[in-house]
């Protein structure tokens, strides 16, 4: 059983390589990879899934997560958090209240009341769309995406593009994980990305 302890102040520190690390020297990273469960062939064969529900049932290790990744919004000088649809919004809203900023949920089609703006983008089969309320973000705001992984980064690609589509500066994004095989870093560049584990 792994004891966790609250991180060390990270703030300042943008971008990857800003690892928090406990008074024991355990890091985030650390902390993360042990309430990370690997699904296979979920939801569809050959797919491995990194289930991230033991992470959020306990609450220590959620807690370094978090601060882990309040310290990535605050060193970016993100003004607002936008969540990507489903477990982004797990994750974005924590990290929002802890920076003090607000937290703009990016949804699938549909989901949104009022006039949005809307990507479509492929997947493996068929395409997906995301939308975000057209007044969701305020001129002159840095937004930071949050999701749980990067995998292909074509989520993450059609995220960008709609907050700079309303008007907003992405300056980051912000993940658990990263698939490092399926190189969605390549894809997104020059965004930068911070991942607390690569995979
Ligand atoms: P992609 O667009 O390929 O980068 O996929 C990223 C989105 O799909 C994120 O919203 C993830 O939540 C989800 N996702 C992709 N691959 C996985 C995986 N292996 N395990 C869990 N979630 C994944």
């Amino acid at each position: 059983m792994t004891t966790i302890e609250p991180t060390e102040t990270t703030s300042g520190a943008a971008g990857a390589g800003a690892l928090g690390t406990t008074a024991s020297g355990t890091t985030a990273a650390d902390v993360l990879r042990a309430h990370i469960r690997d699904v296979t062939d979920f939801p569809q064969p050959g797919v491995v899934f990194k289930d991230i529900t033991p992470l959020l049932v306990t609450p220590a290790a959620f807690t370094v997560v978090i601060n882990e990744l309040a310290a990535t919004a605050g060193g970016y000088g993100a003004t607002v958090v936008a969540a990507i649809e489903a477990r982004g919004f797990l994750l974005a809203a924590p990290v929002a209240y802890r920076t003090g900023v607000g937290v703009v949920p990016i949804r699938k089609q549909g989901k949104l009341p009022g006039e949005t703006v809307s990507r479509t983008y492929d997947l493996e089969y068929g395409t997906a769309t995301l939308e975000v309320q057209v007044d969701a973000f305020r001129p002159g705001d840095r937004v930071l995406l949050v999701d749980d992984v990067l995998a292909t980064g074509g989520t993450a690609a059609a995220a960008a593009e709609l907050v700079r589509q309303s008007g907003a500066e992405v300056v980051g994004l912000a993940v658990l994980m990263e698939l490092t095989f399926l190189s969605g870093r390549d894809r997104l560049a020059p965004l930068e990305i911070s991942s607390i584990m690569e995979v």
